[in-house]
C-alpha cells in the first residue's frame, strides 16, 4: 500500500512539475510567437569562374574552374519588402551568348529581368521598402537601380567606397547611382525591429561587406553568406580570396559567422555554392 501511495504521489508531482505557471505561460507564448516571414530565391544569373584560383590566397585552385549560382532573395514580412542582392547585370538578359570579362576571368549570363522575375509573386520594385546588398560588386548589383523609391541600407564604409573619386569610374558605381533614398548603418542592423530579419556586418571582403539573418517560423534561422564564402572548401578552410579587401578581416567576420551561427542554431547558405542556390524552393515557392 504504501509503496502505491509513493507511486501514485509521485505521478501526481511530476503532472504538477509539468504545469507551467500561467505568467510564464504568456512569457513562452510571446516568445515562441514569430512574425510571418517568406523568404524567396530567384537566379539572378550564373557566373562561371574560368580561373578559380582567385579563390584562395596560394594556387591550391590552380587550374581549376567552377560555375557559381548567383541568387538574390525577396523577404516578405508584415511591415514590408526587403530585397537582399540584385544579381547579375540585366544588359545580359537576352544576349546571345554568354559574355566573358575582358581578363578571361569570368564568363556570365543572365536570362531574366528582376521586373519580370518578381511578377511571378505579385510584385513590382515599388512595393519594396528597402533594398540591402550585401556588397556592391558587380554580381550582387546588377539591377539595384530599378530600386531607386526603396531605402537602400547600406554600411557606411561600403558606401564611401562605392562613392569615391576612384570608384566613380567604375561600373560598379553606376549600378547602385541612381539609389538615392540611403540609410548608412554601423554595424549590425535589425530591419523590421523584431530580431526576424537581421543585417550582420561582417567586413572583409570588401569594406562594409555583410551578410543576412532570417528568422523562419517553420524552416528555422537562415544566414545567407554574402560572399563571405563563396565555396564549401573556403568555409571548411577558412580560405581568402586573393582579390578580397582586407585578409584579416575576413578572418574576424569568418570567426564572427560561425560563433553567431552556432548560437542561433542557422542553416547557412552559400550563395554562390550551386547545391545550396538549389536545395532552396525557387519563386514562386518559398520557405516560411
Ligand atoms: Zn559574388
Amino acid at each position: 500500500m504504501k509503496k502505491i501511495l509513493t507511486i501514485v504521489c509521485t505521478i501526481l508531482l511530476l503532472v504538477a512539475c509539468k504545469e507551467v505557471p500561467k505568467k510564464d505561460k504568456e512569457v513562452v507564448s510571446k516568445e515562441r510567437k514569430k512574425p510571418e516571414v517568406k523568404l524567396y530565391t530567384f537566379s539572378g544569373g550564373t557566373v562561371l569562374v574560368n580561373n578559380l584560383e582567385l579563390f584562395s590566397q596560394d594556387t591550391t585552385y590552380h587550374g581549376q574552374s567552377k560555375e557559381f549560382a548567383d541568387a538574390f532573395y525577396v523577404i516578405q514580412h508584415p511591415k514590408g519588402n526587403l530585397i537582399w542582392d540584385a544579381g547579375l547585370p540585366e544588359g545580359l538578359v537576352g544576349l546571345s551568348q554568354p559574355f566573358t570579362s575582358p581578363d578571361g576571368n569570368f564568363t556570365v549570363s543572365r536570362k531574366d529581368s528582376v521586373t519580370h522575375q518578381l511578377s511571378s509573386i505579385g510584385l513590382a520594385p515599388k512595393d519594396f521598402k528597402y533594398i540591402a546588398l550585401s556588397h556592391t560588386h558587380f554580381d550582387h548589383s546588377g539591377h539595384a537601380n530599378v530600386f531607386k523609391e526603396s531605402t537602400w541600407l547600406v554600411q557606411e564604409e561600403e558606401f564611401n567606397f562605392i562613392t569615391s573619386e576612384e570608384s566613380k569610374k567604375t561600373d560598379n558605381y553606376k549600378a547602385i547611382k541612381d539609389l538615392n533614398k540611403v540609410k548608412k548603418l554601423h554595424g549590425d542592423f535589425d530591419v523590421f525591429g523584431d530580431g526576424s530579419v537581421v543585417i550582420k556586418s561582417m567586413p572583409g571582403h570588401t569594406p562594409g561587406h555583410q551578410t543576412l539573418f532570417v528568422d523562419l517560423a517553420e524552416h528555422g534561422p537562415v544566414l545567407l553568406s554574402g560572399d563571405l564564402y563563396h565555396l564549401y572548401e573556403n568555409r571548411r578552410h577558412k580560405r581568402v580570396p586573393s582579390f578580397n579587401f582586407d585578409v584579416d578581416q575576413t578572418l574576424a567576420s569568418m570567426e564572427a559567422f560561425e560563433a553567431f551561427a552556432k548560437e542561433k542554431n542557422a542553416k547557412v547558405y552559400i550563395q554562390h555554392q550551386k547545391e545550396d542556390f538549389n536545395k532552396m524552393p525557387k519563386a514562386p515557392e518559398y520557405l516560411k
